[in-house]
């Protein structure tokens, strides 16, 4: 363990416990007030780089696993553990692509738009980057069971990690909310699958409880070890843009993991002073799981150095709770009204000086046809980053000649349902339904266009 290198720490400022990196317990929340928890690092006993462009350099080295890794190639920003630990699956191979023709439907200039395409990961998702750190952490507190609540993404990926380490894997996955690629995933990978009459919501409710009961290893974004790891999403953008930053990312919120863990790799950047300006950021909910839009937009919550109106956020709640309210939206990954990683998001917003915006299911699907046709398949969850992008250039909070980076979450395959009854249901301006024919020569050649 680098117990010299590494601690966790309570985000709560009134609080600032620190803990060693052995510790799991309570389901990653600090033991003494219950907020979350921060992996931190004693940086002057890192060996960093001068420069962040020393990393890519590693992709010659190809031949060992950690530098091929698109997590570990960056381990030195994620210095938690030692390497006989780690556990990787070639995670994070993926590409940033410019796109001028999705650049095109979101009304910014040529050359501005870049798709960050992290269906690319072994389990199709970008929660390989964060299971490759959390499942490294588990193996080096020796932990023998696992388990998670998912929308989906979250228990394919920890299914395949837990399986290639030896870990035995629990999901608990909501009664009929889940995409069907995402369970099917789950099922093959040789995960114990558990559904829930209820949410995502409820699932994550007796997770929790669950895991601290049992003493399971907890794999949901609460997990600070799994967000080290999505850290590196970032780290890969700017590598792919030359080592320059964009001006925006652009990502899908549900559970915050992503834009928690994207605020804190910016801020330990420049703070290390491998960066000298932090991008903005734009999170993106459905319009019917829009907590973090309502929390932030209407009802100004705010992080204020760690010192969130609890206030707010508890009324809020009990609101969804007396209207029994539970989120609905296509986008089933970011179909969540209480995320878990509140506090880091906001300050992450802090951070990135970021903005808020919820889309509609029906701007979501048409964004998702159109990043299909000229761009990489995602899922619906990630095409809510273009869909948002067009809203906040209609509003000029962002300029058609700003360099905006979208992360695509999720491959297209996750989600079949979605898709055809977009296309055959012609739902949209974009739909490309299937042309009935009758099986003769003539009829068919008639029909080709
Ligand atoms: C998990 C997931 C999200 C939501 O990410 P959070 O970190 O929970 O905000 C978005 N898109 C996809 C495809 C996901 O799997
Ligand atoms: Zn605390």
């Amino acid at each position: 363990m680098n117990a010299d290198v590494a601690y966790q720490q309570c985000i709560n400022p009134d609080c600032g416990a620190r803990f060693d990196c052995g510790f799991a317990a309570g389901g990653f929340k600090c033991p003494k007030c219950g907020e979350l928890m921060d992996t931190q690092y004693n940086w002057d006993k890192v060996k960093l780089p001068k420069k962040l462009s020393e990393f890519g350099q590693r992709w010659a080295n190809r031949n060992n696993p950690l530098d091929f890794s698109g997590v570990w190639r960056f381990r030195e920003l994620l210095n938690f553990c030692d390497d006989e630990y780690k556990v990787t699956i070639g995670e994070g191979q993926t590409v940033l692509q410019q796109n001028d023709a999705v650049a095109k439907y979101a009304d910014m200039k040529s050359g501005c738009l870049f798709l960050q395409y992290e269906g690319l990961n072994p389990s199709g998702s970008f929660k390989d980057n964060g299971m490759t750190a959390a499942f490294s952490h588990a193996k080096m507190i020796g932990a023998k069971s696992c388990v998670c609540a998912s929308t989906g993404n979250t228990s394919a990926s920890m299914a395949l990690y837990a399986h290639s380490c030896g870990l035995k894997s629990t999901v608990f996955i909501g009664s009929g909310r889940i995409a069907f690629g995402k369970l099917s995933q789950a099922m093959d990978y040789g995960s114990q699958t558990i559904q829930i009459a209820g949410d995502f919501d409820d699932c994550m409710r007796q997770v929790q409880d669950v895991s601290t009961k049992l003493g399971l290893y907890l794999l949901n974004s609460l997990n600070p070890f799994r967000l080290e790891g999505q850290k590196t999403i970032m780290y890969r953008i700017i590598e792919q843009m030359g080592w320059e930053m964009p001006d925006w990312i652009v990502v899908p919120g549900g559970n915050l993991g992503n834009s928690s863990a994207f605020g804190k790799a910016f801020s330990e950047l420049k703070q290390l002073g491998l960066i000298k300006r932090i991008p903005r950021m734009a999170i993106i909910n459905a319009a019917g799981a829009d907590t973090l839009t309502e929390l932030v937009n209407n009802k100004k919550l705010v992080w204020d150095n760690g010192k969130v109106n609890q206030k707010i956020i508890g009324d809020y709640y009990a609101d969804l709770t007396a209207r029994n309210f539970s989120p609905h939206t296509c986008a089933s990954a970011i179909e969540i009204s209480r995320p878990v990683n509140l506090k880091k998001c906001l300050r992450a917003i802090d951070v990135c000086n970021g903005v808020v915006r919820a889309v509609t299911d029906e701007q979501i699907v048409d964004a998702k046809a159109v990043i299909g046709k000229f761009g990489l398949g995602c899922e619906p969850a990630s095409a809510a980053t273009i869909a948002g992008l067009k809203i906040l250039r209609a509003e000029g909070e962002i300029s058609s000649d700003e360099r905006v980076a979208c992360v695509l979450t999720g491959h297209a395959l996750k989600d079949p349902n979605v898709t055809v009854n977009y296309h055959k249901e012609k739902q949209g301006e974009f739909s490309n339904p299937p042309i009935e024919a009758p099986n003769n020569l003539d009829e068919i050649i008639k029909l080709i266009s």
